[in-house]
């Protein structure tokens, strides 16, 4: 939906300098709509809406309640950093959306404000309870994981999900975005990577047990400790290669079909953008140009990304 953020997470991006979309180049409500709807029409029932932080947009309540209401679209659901979510999250319900995943990386306030540089971990507990009381479920929370700044705290998410009935999902951290000096407590490059193993291998003295995914879970596997009345996903997509199975297009904020996070290509909606004409050869176009799988390897850790995650979307 849009680049901007009102937080600057340190694998996201960089402090300073960010070289923002210029306005003029973000697609408007009616031309994001317009893409979604020639989606509808061959298939697309999924929507997933992101950003940069998608909650800062002028236009998300729109958004979110043109979109639900395409024939065709079965399930809007949103990322989110939360910071606004307590605020917003009856009327996103209210609008039409089924689910959120709100990032959340760390259960301590000083480490918060320092991973997400502006966040208050307050707030988002609290867009999490507003989400939860407004019935947009299962919560999800991702939170990505960093070697020396939060692989010691899976036990303590893990066990959020014992009384709560949310998804925890623990991401690998991908070398997408700010791959720079993240400061002063931080890691440098090349030392950051935890792997689902370590993550896994961490949490094996809560004898945690396969379960069926939630709705929605797109590549997570997921897990459950006994008893418990949430579950718990791993997301690995460096570890291991779930491109086979990946039915995902990113449609950019200035108007760029994705087909694969990891690829340069793209595919530009612009032309069709008038009237819809075509749209629907250039979505079927980014389609066929998803790669049989992407080509990083662990030990590279680079991703020469022409774009970093705040303009993709994660
Ligand atoms: N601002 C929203 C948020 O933070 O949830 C949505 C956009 S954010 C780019 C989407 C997801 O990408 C977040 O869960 C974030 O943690 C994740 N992300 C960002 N940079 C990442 C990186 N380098 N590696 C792994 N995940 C990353
Ligand atoms: Fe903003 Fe989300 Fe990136 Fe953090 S991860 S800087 S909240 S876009």
């Amino acid at each position: 939906m849009t680049d901007r953020c009102n937080l600057r997470c340190v694998y996201c991006m960089p402090a300073e300098d960010v070289h923002w979309i210029p306005r003029e180049d973000l697609l408007t409500l009616d031309e994001i709509l317009r893409v979604v709807e020639a989606g509808a029409k061959v298939g697309l029932s999924k929507v997933r809406l992101t950003g940069g932080e998608p909650l800062v947009h002028p236009d998300i309540l729109d958004l979110v309640n043109g979109i639900s209401r395409l024939e065709g679209i079965e399930d809007v659901s949103l990322t989110t950093n939360g910071m606004l979510l307590e605020r917003l999250a009856p009327r996103l319900a209210e609008a039409g959306l089924k689910r959120v995943n709100v990032s959340l990386d760390t259960l301590q306030p000083e480490k918060f404000k320092k991973i997400t540089r502006f966040g208050n971990l307050s707030r988002v507990l609290a867009g999490i309870h507003a989400a939860e009381q407004s019935g947009m479920l299962p919560v999800k929370l991702n939170a990505v994981i960093v070697k020396g700044v939060n692989d010691d705290e899976l036990i303590d998410f893990a066990q959020l999900t014992v009384e709560h009935a949310w998804h925890v999902r623990f991401i690998e951290l991908m070398p997408i975005g700010n791959e720079g000096n993240w400061g002063t407590g931080f890691p440098s490059h090349g030392q950051r990577y935890y792997s689902v193993q370590e993550m896994q291998a961490r949490l094996a003295p809560l004898g945690i047990l396969p379960t069926s995914s939630p709705v929605g879970n797109g590549p997570a596997r997921s897990y459950t400790i006994p008893g418990a009345l949430g579950t718990i996903g791993f997301i690995s997509p460096l570890g291991d290669h779930f491109c086979q199975s990946c039915n995902r297009l990113r449609l950019t904020a200035d108007g760029h079909l994705r087909p694969c996070l990891f690829s340069r290509d793209e595919v530009s909606v612009r032309e069709a953008l008038p009237s819809g004409a075509g749209m629907i050869d250039l979505l079927q176009t980014a389609v066929a140009l998803k790669p049989a799988g992407h080509h990083l390897e662990l030990s590279a850790l680079t991703s020469n990304s022409n774009r970093i995650m705040c303009q993709i979307g994660g």
